[in-house]
């Protein structure tokens, strides 16, 4: 700035002046220009040094318990153990740290799909453009439900109100204007002649012109304090962080008893300490957490296909166990394509010809072409009505015409534009639409007087009028609108009503008790055609135990007759209307809700009173909303939905997901892919823990057998740094080609998971059970069947050696084996194919190779204490490995027979 004032103390003019810009805005290439001069208009996230997110991978307490196994093994002179403990602590953080910053990218890269979008003046003409792009000296256009994009000098202002708890912390809503203010240092909450950017209009519309951009704004000032990481934590990743801290301390005691066991039974202490740290080792699923995290992120990237954005990973979980989803009806279950095809003005029904917003068809009377000024005045007043009492612009784009703006708003101008009436006068003053208003006003400059157009829902706009106009002349209004009215919206027709009222042409400004002893002029029946695909959407929803409730704004009997076509409501079951609603209590809604699935005519604060009473009544709750005035309800919501097209910024900035195509299809997909990922993170997690269960199992088993057991006297089955290897590979190879599991045919056919379900129930430690004892009971035979036979060979080292090395191969085999059937909770191995999972065939290839390399090869023998085993040992091993697998078929072959035998 070249002089001492702030942007709020200067006049319009003066602005313009200094950022050599005016009312029309930029010119595309003057754009362009100051693009590269100021830069993008965003702020930069700080990156966290990738050297202090590796170093986080090491707070773990697991990792303490080997770094203290390393030193004192350091101490006992095991160079090659303190190697491989070592080697160990750091792949696995490695691993997390790899993981993790997977998982962040790819939350990154959903951020970047949620463009910020604004509209603004280039050359004069409205346009769209990505926030990103703006620079000083645009001109931009701000209605309610805007996030404002840069920090903005207001030019004009209709009423404007801003929201701007973001920058001040105060939350309710701020009166701007264009006013320039005489003050000096005001803070940013006294500016009234400013906007800035990340603050939201709340009510009115106006436009200004950027002033600063990117990190220049306000709240680029204090962006410092916002730049922190991203949290990519949910209720689930955090029980199940508190659910291994727990085992972690029930380990640790556990291992300390081992060890006291083990110095009672007479082993040394260097040996009993190693058993007992390979044990901790061996039971914490340390790589857990990190799986979990990229199973999220992966599920969130597959949604984001389906054209679903989630804003916060909690939500995922919560989609997963969605029971109800409450949706708005226009442009979620149906297209939001509307076209006029009825209207009714005077005493009859004319039909308009074509579909779409190319503004060419025909005005039919009783199969009669007819031309629209040769009939009553009426006619041509409710199009010029419509045509003016409108904020929505047609454009032609590559051929196609295209509707700027809200749709219901569009059809009125192809509907007008059809008849050729296509010329709008000077607007002087508005009352913008509000869907809890139901109509909208506009003064516009007449020939020797203003005229006040007003349109909005049939029952409003009659309530307004004394008079009708018929072929011309003015009578008085028949009660026969209204029950053309009603059956228009019988079929399913969206109608608006149009009246108007002259002023002298003093009256510039509307105000509120103008509304009144209006002249109807007629009504106009818009068709909106259902989704295809919600239909089934709808069915495949119920058929997993999910209800659909359609909450709308719109007509009764509209709402009625698009909810039978989609098959959310029977003929015979109720619609409850705002007007019933209000005077609902919230017992009495209470006790409706569960049954009542279509509410018409609402304003948004029901929306909110019936997502809060169902919740009360224990259901998860799905929301869609898109208006400034429903975000109470989606933050209310369990899953608040905001729309990607029409959504105001309001909405999507309280939602936890953004539907990008508006459909409600993706609502159903994202809930099955919801069903996906916690499927998947089960399955992960009880193959994790019944396998490090096992290998736990056996150390403790053989500590406590030792009295028995005179071999165990001499060697433990498994050696420390071969349970160090098993958990490594196992958690890389073995559970992380779980997380690819395809979805198992059926996902949406079961209801859905019992909210309070706990991480360790029956099924989970049965299924940890069985798999531990299997591995427990072949190993040990193993060891011992290969091992007993050195007692009496004088203690044959080479034997003792290679029963261990069988042991080991034992374990991975069960692993293996195991994890076969671990691909799915329920259904049986044979029951889907090896192939569906080129993971889980090239991870298994990937452990037997290495498995053998160590057996086999003689440096990692050395390393891994193994020894080669002779061929003819293996029919064996594969036999005691086997039942790893047989007990979780037989089990879930069980559970499926009692289930039957109930059923039955
Ligand atoms: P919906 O749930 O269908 O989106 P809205 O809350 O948007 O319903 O609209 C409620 C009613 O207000 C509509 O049935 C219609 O009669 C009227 N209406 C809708 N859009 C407009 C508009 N742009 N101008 C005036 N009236 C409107
Ligand atoms: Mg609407």
């Amino acid at each position: 700035m070249s002089n001492e004032d702030e942007w709020y103390q200067l006049s319009s003019a003066e602005t313009f002046e200094i950022l050599k810009s005016n009312l029309n805005g930029l010119t595309s290439e003057e754009a362009k220009d100051r693009l590269r001069e100021y830069g993008y208009n965003e702020l930069s996230f700080k990156k966290i040094n990738p050297f202090f997110r590796f170093l986080k991978h090491f707070n773990n307490p697991l990792i303490y318990v080997l770094i203290v196994a390393a030193i004192v093994t350091a101490f006992l002179g095991d160079i090659i153990d303190v190697v491989v403990i070592v080697g160990v602590v750091i792949v696995n953080a490695s691993i997390g740290f790899i993981q993790e910053g997977k998982a962040e990218s790819s939350i990154k890269a959903l951020e970047e799909m949620m463009v910020q979008e604004c509209t603004v003046l280039r050359d004069g003409e409205k346009v769209v453009v990505n926030s990103r792009l703006l620079v000083p000296g645009d001109m931009v256009l701000v209605e309610s439900g805007t996030k404002i994009p840069a920090d903005l000098r207001i030019i004009q202002s209709k009423n404007l109100h801003a929201d701007e708890a973001p920058l001040t912390g105060e939350s309710l809503p701020v009166h701007k204007n264009s006013k320039a203010l005489s003050d000096s240092d005001l803070p940013p909450a006294d500016q009234k002649s400013m906007v800035f950017s990340g603050t939201f209009i709340t009510q009115g519309s106006g436009r200004g012109v950027v002033v600063a951009t990117g990190e220049s704004t306000e709240m680029g000032k204090i962006a410092e304090i916002m730049k922190g990481t991203r949290e990519i934590v949910t209720p689930l990743t955090k029980k199940i962080e508190k659910f291994t801290e727990i085992l972690v301390v029930s380990i640790i005691i556990i291992a300390i008893v081992n060890f006291a066991f083990s110095m009672w039974f007479g082993f040394g202490f260097i040996y009993s300490f190693m058993a007992s740290a390979s044990l901790a080792v061996a039971v914490i699923p340390e790589g857990l957490p990190a799986v979990l995290t990229i199973t999220l992120a992966l599920g969130v990237k597959k949604m984001a296909q389906h054209k679903a954005l989630i804003r916060k990973l909690p939500s995922v979980e919560a989609l997963g166990r969605a029971t109800v989803i409450c949706s708005d009806k226009t442009g979620t279950l149906t297209k939001n394509e509307m076209t006029v095809l009825n209207i009714f003005c005077g005493n009859k029904t004319y039909h308009i010809s074509k579909t779409g917003y190319e503004p060419e068809g025909d005005y039919i009377l009783k199969d009669k072409v007819v031309k629209v000024s040769e009939e009553g005045e009426e006619l041509s007043e409710t199009l010029k009505a419509g045509l003016m009492c409108n904020n929505a612009s047609l454009v032609k784009e590559d051929g196609h015409y295209k509707i700027i703006g809200d749709p219901t708003e569009g059809a009125l101008i192809v509907s007008a534009y059809k008849a050729g009436v296509t010329e709008k006068s000077t607007r002087m003053d508005e009352i913008p639409f509000q869907s809890e208003n139901q109509y909208m006003a506009t003064l516009n400059k007449g020939n020797n007087e203003n005229w006040l157009y007003v349109k909005g829902s049939p029952e409003k706009i009659l309530k307004m009028c004394k008079t009708q106009m018929v072929e011309g002349e003015l009578q008085e209004l028949s009660a026969a609108v209204s029950t053309v009215a009603d059956e228009m919206a019988g079929e399913a027709l969206r109608v608006l009503g149009f009246a108007y009222k002259p002023f002298p042409s003093d009256v510039t400004k509307i105000r509120s008790e103008y509304l009144e002893d209006l002249t109807f002029l007629g009504l106009q029946g818009m068709m909106d055609p259902p989704r295809e695909e919600v239909k089934n959407a709808i069915e495949r929803s119920r058929g997993a135990g999910i209800r659909t409730v359609m909450i709308t704004g719109d007509h009764t009997l509209t709402a009625q007759a698009i909810s039978q076509k989609l098959g959310i409501a029977s003929q015979e079951e109720e619609v409850v209307n705002g007007k019933r609603l209000s005077k609902m209590s919230d017992e009495d809604l209470y006790d409706n809700v569960e049954h009542v699935s279509v509410y018409a005519r609402v304003a948004p604060e029901h929306k909110y009173r019936i997502t809060t009473q169902l919740q009360k009544r224990g259901e998860i709750v799905a929301v869609t909303g898109d208006g400034v005035n429903d975000a109470p309800a989606l933050k209310a919501a369990d899953i608040g939905i905001a729309m990607g097209i029409t959504g105001t910024d309001v909405s999507k900035e309280a939602s936890d997901m953004v539907l990008a195509d508006d459909n409600f299809a993706s609502i159903v997909k994202a809930i099955e892919e919801g069903r996906h990922i916690f499927e998947n993170i089960r399955k992960v997690i009880l193959y994790a823990l019944a396998a490090n269960g096992g290998q736990g199992l056996i150390i403790v088993g053989s500590v406590l057998l030792t009295p028995f057991i005179p071999l165990f006297l001499v060697t433990l089955p498994l050696e420390p740094v071969q349970i160090l290897w098993i958990n490594l590979f196992d958690s890389l190879f073995l559970a992380l080609p779980l997380i690819k599991e395809p979805k198992e045919p059926g996902l949406l056919n079961n209801p859905p998971r019992d909210p309070d379900e706990q991480i360790v129930n029956l099924l989970f430690l049965r299924k940890v059970g069985l798999v531990s004892l299997a591995m427990t009971a072949g190993a040990l035979s193993i060891f011992l069947i290969f091992g007993m036979p050195a007692l009496n060979n004088s203690m044959n080292e080479l034997l003792i050696n290679q029963a261990q090395t069988a042991a080991f191969a034992t374990v991975i085999l069960v692993h293996v084996f195991y994890l076969v059937t671990a691909r799915s909770i329920h259904d049986s191995a044979f029951n889907f194919s090896p192939f569906s999972n080129k993971w889980i065939l090239l991870g298994i290839t990937a452990i037997l190779a290495s498995l053998l390399m160590i057996i086999y090869l003689e440096p990692l023998e050395f390393i891994f204490r193994t020894t080669a085993i002779p061929l003819d040992w293996w029919p064996l091993i594969i036999l005691f490995a086997l039942p790893g697998f047989l007990v979780i078929e037989v089990e879930k072959f069980l559970v499926k027979f009692i289930k039957r035998r109930k059923i039955g």
